[in-house]
């Protein structure tokens, strides 16, 4: 199963993914194409793949991308790559913004579309600001672009606002599971209940 993940900049995404991830185990993370500037505490093939603009042009045009957006001024994209080699083993989670998690909708029924929102549009300066990884001008473009961003809350499935950390952590824990129990989803548990059923009297 997919679980798409998106909200502002800032707004906790990879926190609250990290959490999760450690808390279940068995959630893999989607690395990222970008051809945004690593950041100080980022690594290459573990926070994004980071290439130039002509490589990832050229996977656009290979068809490498399940989705790709420009976002702040930089493309991102999600390899079909990456999907296919760690879907194979379990659930995905990606954590994209509005344009990417739109192409998913449309290319993969079933993923489960998952909102973030900061309690307020302060904190969300406030946590950009803490995080020391943007320069003040990139701070600024993610705010503003988190004013359009926000509005797209309605497409998704699950919202969950990042106000008390742990609360937040739990309740994208709890879509996780939740979702992961939906009949779709159950296929393969149900199957030998249902055959024990059919093997004469119980
Ligand atoms: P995103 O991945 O959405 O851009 P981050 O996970 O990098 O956001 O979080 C941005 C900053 O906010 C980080 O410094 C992080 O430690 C902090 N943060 C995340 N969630 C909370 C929270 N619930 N309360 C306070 N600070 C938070
Ligand atoms: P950041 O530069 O802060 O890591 O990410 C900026 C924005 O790009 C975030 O909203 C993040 O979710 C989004 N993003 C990261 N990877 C991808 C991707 O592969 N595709 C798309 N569409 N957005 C992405």
């Amino acid at each position: 199963m997919i679980f798409v993940v998106t909200g502002p900049s800032g707004c906790g995404k990879s926190t609250l993914i990290r959490e999760v991830r450690e808390r279940l185990g068995d959630l893999a993370f989607s690395v990222s194409h970008t051809t945004r500037p690593p950041r100080p505490s980022e690594r290459d093939g573990v926070d994004y793949r980071f290439i130039d603009e002509k490589a990832f042009r050229r996977m656009v045009r290979d068809g490498r991308f399940l989705e790709h957006a420009v976002v702040h001024g930089h493309l991102y994209g999600t390899s079909l790559a990456e999907v296919k080699a760690k879907g194979r083993r379990g659930d995905l989670v990606l954590d994209i913004d509005v344009q990417g998690a739109r192409q998913v909708r449309r290319r993969v029924p079933g993923a489960v579309h998952v909102f973030i929102m900061p309690p307020v549009a302060a904190e969300l300066r406030r946590r950009l600001i803490k995080r020391h990884e943007d320069s003040p001008e990139a701070v600024e473009r993610r705010l503003q672009n988190a004013r359009t961003e926000v509005k797209a809350w309605k497409e998704f499935d699950f919202v969950v606002v990042n106000d008390d950390l742990d609360r937040a952590v739990a309740d994208l824990e709890a879509v996780v599971v939740a979702s992961r129990r939906r009949v779709a989803a159950m296929a393969g548990a149900v199957k030998p209940v249902l055959a024990s059923f059919r093997k004469g009297r119980p």
